[in-house]
């Protein structure tokens, strides 16, 4: 009797601790999510895109920000805050994407699962910010599509991580998915590799193009820069007509994310400087397009991108785009 007697006060201490876990319950954040979906809430539609695709059913995805939706400029509702709160991981893009949403996310980061998307990406495999302090970087990474893959690896070990009991299902998606990014980042690199070597020149509203440059070999030009929260000026768009005139540049771009009012007035510059360019089409920039479109998705935005740059960039005639 006297031997067996530590054992019971162990299970007394373990049924007393399990009741004091049922009476308080641990936080919902880290309560295990057993076989009922994840609940996530994520920023802009093309992550929203891709941790669906990780998810798979697993997941119930609540998207911040449709298509057309600048995320530089967003302010979250109380609606948005309530879905942040309720969720159990929040994925956002970081390095300064959601600008005005910098102090509800660092609040968010302090009581619940919050995960920048880009946080696995080496800070060597960055691009700087233009004119910004050191450490602040160019946050349109989903542009490289390396970087993004980098990206869906980070949403499955968070998932993984969040709901351990289904970590086999993520890694299986997170492969399919690897594959397909894959494909992609090929297919892109031959459409802008298809532009004669002179015309690879890719002028926006603001400067969202820095990685597409830098990994597909075309050469960006702006007239804002990384974020669109800094208007441009009357000089931005005279340096970029100055470009656009002593290239002989025939097509400028518009964003669906961003007001066309800068690349108009960009056109009007260039044509007093001799240059008639046009406007080559919209691109998806910040936000992909509507659900249940093939640009709806992280892949069909950038495959419609290079389709019209490449086609734009490379008509020898001018016809009206976008
Ligand atoms: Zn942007």
């Amino acid at each position: 009797m006297r031997a067996r007697s530590p054992h019971i006060v162990l299970a007394a201490l373990v049924a007393l601790l399990a009741l004091a876990g049922c009476t308080t319950g641990p936080p919902a954040d880290t309560a295990p999510i057993g076989d009922r979906a994840v609940r996530v809430t994520t920023t802009t539609n093309f992550i929203t895109d891709t941790v669906r695709r990780i998810g798979g059913d697993r997941v119930e995805v609540t998207g911040l920000m449709g298509p057309g939706v600048d995320p530089h400029l967003y302010r979250a509702s109380a609606q948005d805050v309530r879905a942040l709160r309720d969720a159990d991981i929040v994925f956002y893009g970081g390095l300064g994407l959601e600008g005005k949403m910098a102090d509800l996310l660092a609040d968010l980061a302090q009581r619940q699962t919050t995960t920048a998307v880009t946080d696995g990406i080496p800070r060597e495999a960055l691009l700087p910010a233009p004119g910004g302090a050191p450490g602040q970087y160019d946050p349109h990474i989903w542009f490289d599509v390396t970087l993004w893959e980098q990206v869906s690896a980070t949403i499955a070990a968070a998932l993984s991580e969040r709901d351990p009991q289904h970590a086999a299902t993520y890694r299986r998606n997170l492969d399919a998915y690897r594959t397909e990014l894959r494909a992609l980042d090929t297919e892109v690199r031959t459409r802008i590799e298809a532009i004669p070597p002179g015309r690879r020149l890719l002028v926006t509203s603001h400067d969202a193009f820095a990685y597409f440059g830098r990994r597909y070999g075309i050469e960006v030009a702006a007239i804002q820069g990384i974020s669109t929260a800094a208007e441009a000026t009357t000089a931005d768009v005279e340096r970029v007509a100055d470009l656009l005139a002593s290239r002989a540049v025939p097509a400028v771009f518009v964003e669906t994310s961003v007001p066309r009012q800068t690349i108009d007035a960009l056109l009007a510059a260039a044509a007093r400087r001799g240059q008639q360019a046009r406007v080559g089409g919209e691109l998806f920039t910040d936000a992909a397009g509507a659900p249940d479109t093939p640009e709806g998705s992280y892949a069909g935005m950038l495959r419609a991108n290079a389709g019209r740059i490449a086609d734009s960039l490379s008509a020898t005639t001018a016809t009206q785009g976008g």
